[in-house]
């Protein structure tokens, strides 16, 4: 292994001086995300601004056995790309080409630097839009967010299927495409049944561990003109289990998630004291369902549809709620341009979500694990913020717990830090779905799918024999 001197040196020859960042200061930026990991600043960060020169960083990595750590815009929030040993970060957010737009297919050729902001607005004029994700700002990478199979808005309508195809730098730097992108010379490379066998989806969720995504084929969908959204309070989750289905059911809705009254209000408000004021006055839960049509009366019998529905279960569906103005135009802005985790954090200052999948019929055994928890949390009992959002047209659901702390106080933190363990714990335990087990939950889940786990280590070394892409992540070793 050459010293560090040789590999800066070695990488400003590939990227150019100025794209390798050297500075102490600078590297902070790279080894803290405030998530509870561990935070560890890389030896640098370099920042290649074309597939070739992610190619030759690779090599030399894998030459020198030095570590990388893939970095499309840190909006994880959960230390995935933190640093574990001695490497390098690499910071995709120069590579932000949209290579093609294609209105006919509705698909957009990406890199990874390319953000839900940048996309949005290329695609706009063309009349499209990308689907947007829940609780992560309009700034994250639109390829690393798809790739890491984050909850989208649109998900209660068109399900996972955002991205076709990735083509990717392998550790030993070679290049290889899943389906159509396996091609060298296919210009429109994401038809929906040309994914060749099994390994089209074996880099998602993959953290990084197996390669680095260049290049991604993703879906857009018809921007709407007439949208509407229907607020229906809730006065608990009890009766969500038969509730979501028949509404999802109907195949009547676009968007669909129930927040607590805390989540809601951080959405909308602007900090502590107007997020507590506003959540005394909203309901204790609340469902918004989204409804799009190509005209008024599409939205009307897609309404009437769905109000047949809460009319069986005895509730009211409203389009206002007391203490927000503005409320149809501000969900709109929301979903569209989401600020995500930068609401959540206006409330204390920082915020850590737990992100798991729930079965319908686990959904409340899981709350009330999740609220007992609460209530032990060291001596004072938490506040949670809450996100649901129904899946697989109601037979399960997106559960997301928020623990909100103030992370200047020490000993608020630790307390959280522990809460947010003893609550995960329980939930992996209990059988919840940790479908991308980050770095604070990756033993807990990994140790309990033995023979999952062996298989992908030995897809792990096939991919990178040495070891040096994003090691120690999703327990491997
Ligand atoms: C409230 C909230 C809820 C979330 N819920 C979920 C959830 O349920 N499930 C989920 O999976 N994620 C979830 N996320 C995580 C998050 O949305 C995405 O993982 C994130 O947007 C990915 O983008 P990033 O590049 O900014 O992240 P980064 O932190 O930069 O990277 C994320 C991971 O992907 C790797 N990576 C980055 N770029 C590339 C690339 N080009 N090629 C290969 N690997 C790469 C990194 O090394 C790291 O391991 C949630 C986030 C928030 C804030």
């Amino acid at each position: 292994m050459r010293g560090d001197t040789y590999i800066i040196e070695t990488l400003r020859e590939i990227v150019g001086p100025d794209n390798v960042i050297s500075d102490a200061k600078a590297l902070d930026g790279y080894a803290n995300d405030g998530s509870f990991v561990r935070p560890m600043r890389p030896l640098c960060a370099v920042r290649p601004a074309m597939v070739e020169e992610v190619q030759a960083v690779v090599r030399l990595a894998n030459r020198e056995r030095i570590a990388l750590f893939p970095f499309s815009s840190g909006t994880t929030y959960q230390g995935a790309h933190i640093p574990t040993e001695r490497g390098i970060t690499v910071d995709l957010r120069r590579m932000n080409k949209i290579d093609l737009l294609d209105d006919v297919a509705r698909n957009a050729i990406i890199e990874p630097g390319v953000t839900f902001a940048q996309l949005a607005q290329a695609a706009e004029k063309k009349g499209l839009k990308p689907m947007t994700p829940i609780g992560v700002p309009e700034e994250a990478s639109v390829l690393a967010t798809y790739l890491e199979n984050t909850p989208l808005y649109l998900w209660p309508r068109y399900k996972t299927w955002e991205t076709l195809n990735v083509k990717m730098v392998l550790p030993t730097g070679e290049i290889m495409g899943t389906g159509q992108m396996a091609l060298p010379d296919s210009d429109r490379p994401y038809h929906w049944a040309t994914n060749f066998a099994v390994l089209n989806r074996v880099f998602f969720g993959a953290q990084g561990t197996l390669g680095i995504g260049v290049k991604a084929a993703v879906t857009l969908r018809n921007i709407v003109q007439h949208r509407k959204y229907i607020i229906v309070p809730l006065e608990n989750i009890e009766k969500l289990n038969v509730l979501s289905p028949a509404l999802m059911h109907q195949e009547a809705n676009d968007e669909c998630f129930v927040a607590n009254a805390l989540y809601f209000a951080c959405l909308f408000a602007n900090d502590k004291n107007e997020i507590t004021a506003l959540e005394k006055s909203l309901p204790t839960w609340i469902a918004v369902i989204g409804i799009s049509g190509n005209d008024e009366a599409e939205v009307s019998y897609k309404e009437l549809d769905i109000r047949d529905v809460l009319d069986r279960f005895g509730l009211k569906g409203d389009t206002t709620l007391a203490g927000i103005a503005d409320l149809q135009k501000r969900l709109m802005q929301e979903i569209d341009h989401p600020r995500g985790m930068l609401n959540q954090r206006r409330y204390a200052g920082g915020c850590s979500y737990i992100a798991c999948m729930a079965s319908n019929t686990q959904l409340s055994p899981l709350y009330n694990l999740t609220l007992q928890q609460a209530q032990h949390n060291g001596g004072a009992r938490a506040e949670l913020g809450w996100l649901l959002m129904p899946l697989n047209f109601g037979g399960s659901y997106y559960f997301e717990p928020n623990l909100y702390y103030d992370p200047a106080d020490a000993a608020e933190r630790a307390r959280t830090q522990q809460l947010f363990s003893n609550i995960s714990r329980t939930l992996i335990h209990a059988g919840a779905f940790f479908p991308r087990p980050y770095p604070m939950w990756a033993e807990e889940v990994y140790f309990r799918i033995g023979a999952y786990h062996r298989k992908i280590k030995m897809c792990k070394e096939i991919f990178d024999p040495n070891n040096i892409m994003n090691p120690g992540k999703l327990a491997l070793r």
